[in-house]
């Protein structure tokens, strides 16, 4: 994980004062820093434009959370030991409407990585045109190697906490890394038992059965690639015959693959946190899926079943050749040296799947070498979209059909893509999908937080 932040040299003197507090207000969250100076970075021509930005303090009020709860977990294990946990809910910005937004059970968890993450669900959420604020939560508890029963108290543990403040007109969360199906149906049911409420749209990703949506689970993988597919027509090309690699082996990735094979693409590498397989025949997802889905098991026993593919510790992913590279493992996973082997190799679009996978200098070094960068706030947008229409047919009591759910995913990703292509035209960079998604999101959220007031 890279520790250096950016630098304040690409922004004007008062977006560069405004940045550095930031930095000064918090200290030791290198990752939230990054965030930030990805966004702020980009706005220079808005506040030329519209001075009344700066007048009304929004960018300084949007990087200020409007809520931050973090709270003790104490749970027993199946030893009957006891265990404490620390968790966290930022509620950040609710100017769109109820917090929305993940929560990640894994050990790298600190304030900093959910306040970069609630930094981007802000803009993220806003690109979806649905109404939903932005907000992240979570914990560094472990669920690796844990037992269902050991997973099931945490959680209840963790609810019996978060659920004061949730609600589905206040704060809606939903999975992240480490948490899934499995996790949402225990702090579902706690929240419904503390409650006596079954109030279906204050989580996402719920089981079919019982208030989830057709499409959800896969809708961060297809919507990635939905994304991508915009950006390869854009300059003539296709997934048609394409080759991809995907990072990752988690259900980002498993569902971009699925619907990267489906529009023709040939996926020749795929990861996990221990190494990389490459399969020049083609990765058999329903092995992958095997694996990882049932077994929970390492992506190196791949190989044994497939004589095609080799597994390896040694170099990157990213040294495979390919057309189109989808990171979609976790944050700053994809570095400059990385970033340069692919572009020399003649990759043209790089999409991110996961939140900020790629390094500011890779960044850089992709944009510097014309190949397409589809940012994650964008790209990724898809999971969370699909959140909104998870919640929209709670309200409604209804349940929509898979196809009816993933055309409006579809068209919302296509949607999101022709927002950030013109916004990038009309700031005077055509192609710079960072830059379009910053400004279409930023403009969204301060325009309605002027609106409400100095609150
Ligand atoms: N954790 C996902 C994201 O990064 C989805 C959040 C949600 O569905 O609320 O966008």
């Amino acid at each position: 994980m890279t520790k250096k932040v950016g630098t304040m040299a690409d922004m004007g003197e008062d977006l560069g004062k405004i940045y550095q507090t930031v930095i000064d207000r918090n200290p030791g969250e290198p990752e939230f820093h990054q965030a930030v100076h990805e966004v702020v970075s980009t706005l220079t021509p808005v506040f030329e434009r519209h001075p009344h930005y700066a007048d009304q303090r929004v960018l300084e009020r949007i990087c200020e959370p409007e809520r931050q709860i973090i709270f003790r977990v104490p749970w027993m294990n199946d030893k009957n030991e006891i265990e404490i946990n620390r968790a966290f809910r930022v509620e950040f910005n609710s100017a769109l409407g109820p917090y929305k937004g993940g929560l990640r059970f894994h050990p790298s968890v600190y304030l900093g990585i959910i306040k970069f993450l609630g930094f981007e669900q802000i803009f993220k959420n806003a690109l979806t045109g649905m109404p939903i604020g932005g907000g992240k939560g979570g914990s560094d508890f472990d669920p690796k190697g844990r037992s269902d029963a050991e997973v099931m108290r945490f959680c209840q543990s963790f609810m019996t906490e978060l659920y004061r403040h949730m609600g589905e007109y206040t704060d809606v969360p939903a999975g992240d890394i480490g948490v899934g199906g499995r996790e949402i149906g225990y702090l579902f049911g706690q929240y419904k038992r503390i409650t006596n409420r079954y109030e279906s749209g204050v989580l996402t990703g719920k089981g079919l059965g019982w208030g989830g949506s057709l499409v959800r689970t896969e809708a961060t993988g297809y919507g990635t690639v939905f994304f991508a597919r915009e950006m390869l027509t854009k300059i003539g090309q296709s997934f048609d015959g394409a080759r991809v690699s995907v990072s990752g082996s988690g259900n980002v990735a498993i569902y971009a693959v699925q619907k990267a094979q489906e529009l023709g693409a040939k996926v020749v590498a795929m990861s996990d946190s221990g190494g990389y397989i490459v399969d020049e025949a083609g990765i058999d997802l329903d092995l992958v899926r095997e694996i990882k889905e049932v077994r929970r098991g390492r992506i190196s026993e791949y190989v044994d079943a497939r004589s095609s593919a080799h597994y390896s510790t040694e170099g990157s992913l990213w040294d495979v050749p390919v057309t189109v590279a989808l990171p979609s493992a976790t944050q700053n996973e994809l570095h400059a040296q990385h970033a340069a082997t692919l572009a020399k190799n003649g990759c043209v679009v790089v999409a991110e799947g996961a939140n900020m996978p790629c390094t500011p200098e890779a960044t850089t070094i992709l944009t510097e070498a014309k190949v397409a960068f589809g940012p994650g706030k964008a790209a990724n947008a898809g999971g969370v979209a699909t959140s909104a229409l998870e919640m929209q047919q709670n309200a409604a009591r209804d349940n929509w059909t898979f196809e009816q759910t993933e055309r409006r995913l579809e068209e919302i990703m296509v949607d999101i893509h022709e927002a950030c292509a013109t916004t990038a035209e009309d700031y005077g960079d055509p192609g710079n999908y960072v830059l379009g998604a910053n400004i279409a999101g930023f403009i969204d959220v301060a325009d309605a937080m002027i609106a409400h007031g100095v609150i």
